[in-house]
């Protein structure tokens, strides 16, 4: 079985359209698909037609940013019923809080002396989502920065001219929207938060606590001793093992849909009773 339950389309900071990302999970043969774009559920009714002509099973997937010990992690939202009120009202706060923090990237982008930052940025952004990811383009594409990697670590981070702190939603109230919403809640890429392997630990433990269902042990970018690490404390913690790929569709991304390594813990797969 190919799974890849983790994967994003133009309606947060990936690539394609909805449909190229299906047709692709489809040329790649994948059982199981889902689109998890950040803090939206928008691309998910084209994505589903789109699924429902090449016969792909699609499950409907969010990426939601949160709040846990005044950092930013990332939960995805596993099988949500895309029109309930809980989910989708905590989802319009992350867009809002979206479009005041561009603004203020834009205005901190100025005064380091790149200039309308917010006109530029809007110019690539195929939806009115504006991530972080959309920046590092312009300014790559500006000749400011040579690779988002840079972009990131010059301007958009900590105190630097267009850093802007999380303001999302507490861990416990995400995943109280996505359990609202029907859906399963996924701790995702655990190794990627820049801590240290103690305080990852320390946010399995408060989030299994909280309710969380699972946790990504498999993703696009890990080396088999993650994968084996990872899949260990999802035993500690008593969590289901999901896998994605992060797919994003960036031409200097390495990754591909539904190519992963080898789950270690087949017995407690988030998707076991699909
Ligand atoms: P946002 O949700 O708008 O704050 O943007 C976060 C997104 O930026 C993440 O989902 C990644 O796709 C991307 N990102 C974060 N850090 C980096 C980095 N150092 N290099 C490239 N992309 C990054
Ligand atoms: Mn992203
Ligand atoms: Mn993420
Ligand atoms: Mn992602």
């Amino acid at each position: 079985m190919i799974i890849d339950l983790h994967n994003h389309s133009y309606y947060s900071d990936g690539v394609l359209s909805p449909t190229e990302v299906v047709n692709l999970a489809k040329a790649q043969e994948c059982d199981i698909f889902a689109l998890t774009d950040h803090d939206t559920t928008d691309g998910l009714i084209e994505a589903q037609q789109q699924a429902d002509k090449v016969g792909l099973r699609l499950i409907h997937g969010v990426e939601v940013s949160a709040m846990w010990s005044n950092m930013t992690v990332h939960i995805v939202g596993l099988g949500v019923d895309i029109n309930n009120a809980t989910l989708q009202d905590g989802l319009k706060r992350h867009q809002e809080f979206r479009r005041v923090r561009a603004e203020k990237i834009a205005r901190g982008l100025g005064g380091a002396g790149v200039f309308n930052a917010m006109e530029k940025t809007q110019a690539i952004a195929k939806t009115d989502m504006i991530t972080r990811t959309h920046f590092a383009q312009m300014l790559v594409q500006e000749g400011v920065c040579k690779d988002m990697r840079s972009v990131f670590k010059r301007f958009l981070t900590g105190k630097k001219p267009g850093g802007v702190g999380g303001k999302w939603a507490e861990y416990d109230e995400v995943i109280s929207w996505i359990h609202a919403a029907g859906g399963q809640a996924v701790l995702a890429h655990p190794l990627r938060y820049h801590m240290t392997n103690t305080k990852v630990k320390r946010l399995l433990s408060h989030l299994a606590g909280a309710g969380l269902d699972g946790v990504e042990v498999v993703t696009g970018s890990s080396s088999a001793d993650e994968i084996t690490l990872v899949g260990q404390w999802a035993k500690e913690f008593n969590l289901l093992s999901s896998q994605g790929s992060d797919y994003h569709g960036w031409p200097n991304q390495r990754v591909v849909i539904g190519k992963l390594l080898e789950m270690p813990n087949p017995e407690t797969t988030i998707w076991r009773n699909w």
